[in-house]
């Protein structure tokens, strides 16, 4: 391999055996370590990995996670949902803001902190929260602002000007609880490691996957796909190597089940990765890990080797000389796109995560162009407690379609955010009670890309069946805007747009533009029939579920919140979407004139 110059890139690529599609950890490595990664380093990196230099461009510009200009020595990502704005995030931002001189976007003066809005770190229960690096905070207020910013100043090497590792005060704030409110069988015990495996081992691959098929297990993702159907697909694919991927790119503003469960039942989800190992016949598997959740890779790593010293990782696992399985851990770079499994295997595969055509399926062509399931982290989880205890136990909970229990992560307006592990059929008003919130104005189930729930309908049942949701509860109080927490729902999604394809890339900013015109109360009759037919169409006519799903919230607030639109509408026959004073005099500070009207 031909040196780049850079001794830590050249050590980067070694580490990658030079294989382009590892490009994501050479990116993540050179980001971490100089705050950016430059035009030349993408140059040297694109040289080491055989690749062309626009392809590595092309994959960095396309997360959030990478900068290809230098930036403050520490990136404080807050998140942004409602329910952190609920909670007081613009107040701790506005707190962050003055101290360090700066608006949102920008990096202080003397070069310490780059500060930005963030989609939601998975943090939904202990918001306000925010990512200082790698390092989660959480329960912030804009008292406790200064003190972080001393830590950072204090972890500030006097001789070099860079942070250094020795030197790092504890943040504080820097605490992620559990917060499992109501265990089942899921989580009611520590995983016992390897007790699914032993029990997989006795059995042929095809009997195991019959046990995950007698148990009636379908994805956790929300979409609900049988996963021994899934695994019968990639076992009949094109004869050869076949890959595990376990989905762990959980984005979905709200959810935080599987922080749970990679941080508190680790072994459970990797002893899944390896019973369907060995039910596919693949030799290894990979989990894919949101950026987000950085902050648990050494933890993460720390199992695996665990698990090498008990023989549950590596060769002749737990004896068994005919079956050998290795998992490595890929994270992320801040794309919600990437929960999307054919994208998450373009991420994967180190380039941008944009959706692929199907079919071909990734059952049949996936990752390398393998046959590659790609499951849920709970949905793994699950296939460990069904091998443990048996199929018939799994499926005596639930309901005859959605069988099992579902992680649901309740947050918002209640006195009890946190896990909670429920039978599937529950009511929302069995969960609403559960949590302290039987007055809730509203529900939001599945996430922005789910659908809002009026009171009339607290009756529903969480279930495949009925209300399919991935776990994402968003409770809202009688009081709450619903017009503009569905504008943030709108701008989540402008903003995550892939912009592969046309109805979603534009489609999704003239929604968030159109929702805007509505919250203001600068909406005619006529303008809320032109959003509900353009919500119409992106829906129809987008590639991806990304923009299938982006207008839900609106159609559904439409639908059960008629009202509060009529409330809104503006009794003209038409209003002008445009500000023509704003805009103009936007333009003359751009171009550092005087606003017309101060000339008059
Ligand atoms: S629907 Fe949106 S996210 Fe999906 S491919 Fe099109 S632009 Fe990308």
């Amino acid at each position: 391999m031909a040196s780049t110059g850079d001794a830590f890139l050249d050590e980067q690529i070694a580490l990658v055996g030079a294989d382009r599609g590892r490009l994501m950890d050479v990116l993540r490595a050179v980001q971490t370590r100089y705050g950016h990664v430059s035009d030349a380093s993408a140059s040297a990196i694109a040289a080491g990995l055989g690749m062309h230099v626009g392809d590595v461009i092309d994959a960095l510009s396309f997360y959030a996670f990478f900068s290809r200009v230098p930036a403050g020595r520490f990136q404080i990502r807050l998140s942004r949902t409602p329910i952190s704005r609920i909670h007081g995030a613009d107040a701790v931002a506005h707190a962050f803001c003055q101290a360090l001189g700066i608006a949102m976007g920008e990096t202080s003066p003397d070069g310490l902190v780059t500060l930005n809005w963030t989609s939601d770190i998975g943090m939904a229960d202990q918001e306000p929260a925010a990512l200082v690096d790698d390092v989660v905070v959480t329960a912030l207020t804009p008292e406790v602002v200064p003190a972080i910013l001393a830590a950072l100043r204090a972890a500030i090497d006097a001789s070099t000007g860079i942070p250094s590792p020795g030197n790092r005060v504890p943040l504080p704030h820097a605490r992620v609880h559990p917060n499992v409110i109501q265990a089942g069988p899921l989580l009611s015990r520590a995983a016992r490691r390897g007790d699914g495996i032993r029990a997989a081992l006795l059995l042929p691959p095809e009997q195991v996957v019959a046990r995950i098929a007698a148990a009636r297990l379908r994805g956790r993702g929300g979409a609900g796909f049988p996963t021994a159907l899934k695994w019968r697909l990639c076992r009949n694919g094109p004869d050869g190597e076949r890959h595990i991927i376990c989905n762990a790119d959980e984005g979905e503003p709200g959810t935080f089940k599987d922080r749970v469960l990679l941080s508190d039942f680790a072994d459970l989800v990797f002893d899944g990765m390896t019973i369907a190992g060995y039910a596919l016949g693949a030799p290894s598997g990979v989990m894919y890990l949101r950026a987000e959740y950085a902050w648990m890779l050494p933890a993460l790593h720390d199992v695996l080797a665990a698990r090498r010293r008990l023989g549950l990782l590596g060769g002749a696992i737990c004896g068994h000389d005919a079956f050998g399985f290795e998992i490595r851990i890929q994270s992320g770079a801040g794309a919600y796109i990437c929960g999307e499994e054919s994208a998450l295997i373009e991420s994967l595969e180190g380039k941008r995560g944009a959706p692929r055509d199907r079919p071909p399926f990734p059952t049949e062509h996936g990752y390398r162009d393998r046959p590659t399931a790609v499951n849920n982290v709970e949905t793994l989880a699950c296939v460990a407690r069904i091998m443990e205890n048996g199929p018939e136990t799994f499926a005596a909970l639930g309901t005859r379609e959605s069988t099992g229990t579902k992680l649901m992560s309740l947050s918002g307006d209640c006195p009890h955010p946190g896990l909670y592990e429920v039978p599937f059929g529950i009511t929302l008003n069995g969960l609403l009670d559960l949590a302290g919130a039987p007055d809730a104005g509203f529900v939001q189930v599945g996430g922005p890309s789910g659908r809002s729930v009026a009171p009339k309908d607290f009756g529903r049942r969480l279930a495949y069946e009925d209300l399919s949701t991935g776990g994402s509860i968003m409770i809202f109080g009688p009081d709450r805007d619903v017009l503009d927490i569905v504008l943030q729902f709108a701008e989540f999604f402008a903003d995550e747009s892939c912009g592969w394809c046309t109805p979603c890339r534009v489609g999704t900013a003239l929604l968030r533009d159109q929702m805007a015109h509505v919250a203001a109360g600068r909406a005619t009759l006529r303008d809320i029939g032109a959003l509900e037919s353009l919500a119409g169409t992106v829906a129809r006519t987008s590639r991806c579920g990304l923009g299938q799903t982006a207008p839900n919230p609106i159609l559904s607030t439409m639908r059960d919140f008629p009202e509060r639109y009529e409330a809104r509408l503006h009794a003209a026959d038409f209003v002008s979407k445009i500000d023509l004073v704003a805009a103009q005099r936007e333009s003359a500070a751009l171009q550092g004139r005087h606003p017309v009207e101060e000339l008059f």
